[in-house]
């Protein structure tokens, strides 16, 4: 493939000299630091007219004019390459959205247990249900749904016993009326990690789990729809 300007990856400007252009002077010389062809540059028009052509794969890349460029030809592949620039670093900031969106899919997060929906985060009686209540028998077992550490597990008011852990991305999850648990506070714990099991402890009309999920500021979220947003079927 023949190697010239109109091939010439512009992302190199820094590597442009202009050089030889001495009054009266037939040839110059326009040196272009190419590592290798690249398909298209649509600027430097009369420019690309006068290097195509000269030069293989085996020439230095350093491309003979039969004439100096002019400030405009000059202008116009400075300017390209610079739309080439704004275009790379657009393309670069695209890669990065895309691997920080692939990392943030791989972070696991599991259901808190099994067993059926029965009261959902929302207004309930005349106040607001802040929690997902799923119940099931007693002792089914409920599990980290991230990986984090425990902030605190043991008795607390209307909840009987309650697990808070500390999510690795700065929520808080809330395990309440649980029937026993097996970890204690400060401990790292992994998602899907079997922390409790369920109870009927605290002010509950039966076993089941009442799950919590808070933000960084506290502010309570609605659990079902994190859960949901991450992937995770409840059943
Ligand atoms: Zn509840």
């Amino acid at each position: 493939m023949a190697k010239h300007a109109a091939a010439a990856r512009p992302r190199l400007s820094a590597h442009l000299v202009i050089a030889g252009v001495a009054a009266g002077a037939a040839v110059s010389a326009l040196q272009l630091d190419v590592p290798e062809p690249a398909p298209q540059v649509n600027a430097g028009v009369g420019l690309a007219a006068n290097l195509s052509g000269l030069g293989g794969d085996d020439v230095a890349p350093t491309l003979l004019l039969t004439r100096a460029p002019t400030h405009d030809e000059v202008g116009q592949l400075k300017k390209s390459m610079r739309m080439t620039e704004q275009r790379e670093a657009e393309a670069e900031a695209r890669r990065k959205a895309a691997y920080e969106a692939e990392q943030a899919r791989k972070i696991k997060v599991f259901a808190p247990t099994t067993g059926t929906i029965t009261s959902n985060y929302g207004p309930r009686w005349g106040t607001t249900h802040y929690g997902l209540d799923i119940a099931n028998r007693i002792g089914t077992p409920i599990r980290s749904t991230m990986d984090g550490v425990v902030l605190e597990a043991g008795p607390a008011s209307g909840f009987g016993l309650w697990i808070r852990v500390r999510h690795t991305d700065g929520t808080t999850a809330i395990y309440g009326h649980i029937n026993s648990y097996s970890v204690r506070e400060g401990q790292r714990v992994s998602a899907g990690q079997v922390i409790a099991e369920m109870g009927n402890r605290g002010i509950s009309t039966g076993s089941h789990l009442h799950f919590e999920l808070w933000d960084q500021a506290g502010r309570k979220l609605d659990p079902l729809a994190w859960l949901q947003g991450r992937g995770v079927q409840l059943g």
